[in-house]
């Protein structure tokens, strides 16, 4: 249906051009008659890491960027860029995704990941992986390989098994990096600290987060490619100290993640379990739909009316390219290009 109406508009703006009169460009062109594409991506909201950090941060968003790109300029998918660009941010150990992710409380890795398809609502998504090297990869398998949605813990292992090789699996330790060690012992020592004062409360939240030096790290993609297809990926290391068998919302559809042509492509970062509870994804894919508000505002909404100060970030995507990025914490790594020209790469305000 959206697609009928973009050749439509496609095809009465190509009868205005060879007609002489002035138009503007049809859905999903740019002036110069090119198709239209636009990708963003993030590597978590947070705390601003330090100035040598926040370089190296950077210096992988471009990279992250540039790989993005190269799949949209050559009329790849949005699938493919956005699988692209995250299995590039899963294998840095700076982001708290692949190498680089948080340890759980038994100071082991927990890796959860989630895909969307815009143009056919097809999505997938693993929690709790402990071997897989990509588990984005994992997740886009799921949505093509199986008839479900989400795979969990040694469910998701054995899928593995099932698909070998393309699938690359690790030891545990591979993911271990002394920064998430730190944070770990960081982490344990504040909660062994509230429970001897008699806190035993202790939710979890981003606003007593220890990592003052650290930003999340969380990785993410939307894309929008020649096609006119969106696209939405998510993949994370989860909570530092998390408890045994912890699902966040980076794998859950309509949370941490999801893209529907009709609509935008979102991926999220912050504290999860406030991303589940407000279904932020759907949430403001709903906003576009039923209340028609532009994405901007349904971003606003969610973002800093509904969820709570320093709950998170999120980047979203329009069908028609618009690029918001947005987030209620200190910074967020970001960064997003299109076919305009635009080239963005930040972390603080
Ligand atoms: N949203 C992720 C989770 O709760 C963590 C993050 O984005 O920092 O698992």
């Amino acid at each position: 249906m959206f697609s009928e109406l973009r050749n439509r508009r496609s095809f009465l703006a190509s009868a205005a051009l060879t007609t002489g009169i002035a138009c503007m460009p049809a859905i999903g062109q740019e002036k110069n008659g090119k198709q239209r594409f636009a990708i963003a991506l993030h590597g978590g909201a947070g705390q601003s890491p330090r100035d040598d950090t926040a370089k190296a941060v950077e210096a992988a968003l471009a990279k992250a960027l540039d790989i993005g790109l190269d799949v949209l300029k050559k009329d790849g998918t949005s699938l493919d860029a956005v699988e692209q660009v995250i299995r590039f941010l899963e294998d840095d150990p700076l982001f708290n995704a692949g190498r680089g992710a948080c340890f759980n409380a038994d100071g082991k890795h927990e890796l959860d990941a989630s895909i969307m398809d815009g143009h056919t609502l097809g999505c997938g998504g693993v929690a709790a992986v402990t071997t897989v090297r990509h588990p984005i990869s994992l997740a886009r398998l799921v949505m093509e390989k199986t008839k479900h949605v989400l795979l969990t813990s040694d469910g998701a292992e054995k899928f593995a098994d099932e698909i070998g090789p393309t699938i690359e699996r690790v030891e545990n330790s591979w993911f271990d990096t002394d920064r998430q060690r730190r944070a770990l012992e960081r982490e344990q020592a504040r909660e062994g600290k509230q429970s001897r004062l008699g806190d035993t409360s202790s939710p979890l939240t981003t606003h007593d987060s220890p990592l003052t030096d650290s930003h999340f790290g969380t990785v993410g993609c939307v894309s929008l490619d020649t096609h006119g297809n969106l696209a939405a990926g998510t993949s994370t290391g989860g909570r530092t100290n998390k408890k045994f068998g912890r699902v966040g919302d980076s794998p859950i559809i309509g949370a941490g993640t999801y893209a529907n042509n009709a609509t935008c492509a979102i991926s999220g970062t912050g504290l999860g379990e406030q991303f589940i509870r407000h279904a932020v994804g759907f949430n403001i894919s709903a906003r576009l739909a039923y209340l028609k508000q532009p994405l901007k505002d349904a971003v606003t909404e969610v973002l800093h009316k509904t969820l709570d100060p320093d709950d998170g970030g999120l980047i979203a995507l329009g069908a028609d390219g618009m690029i918001v990025m947005d987030f209620s914490t200190a910074g967020m790594a970001r960064a997003a290009a299109d076919s305009t020209g635009r080239r963005e790469i930040k972390i603080g305000r």
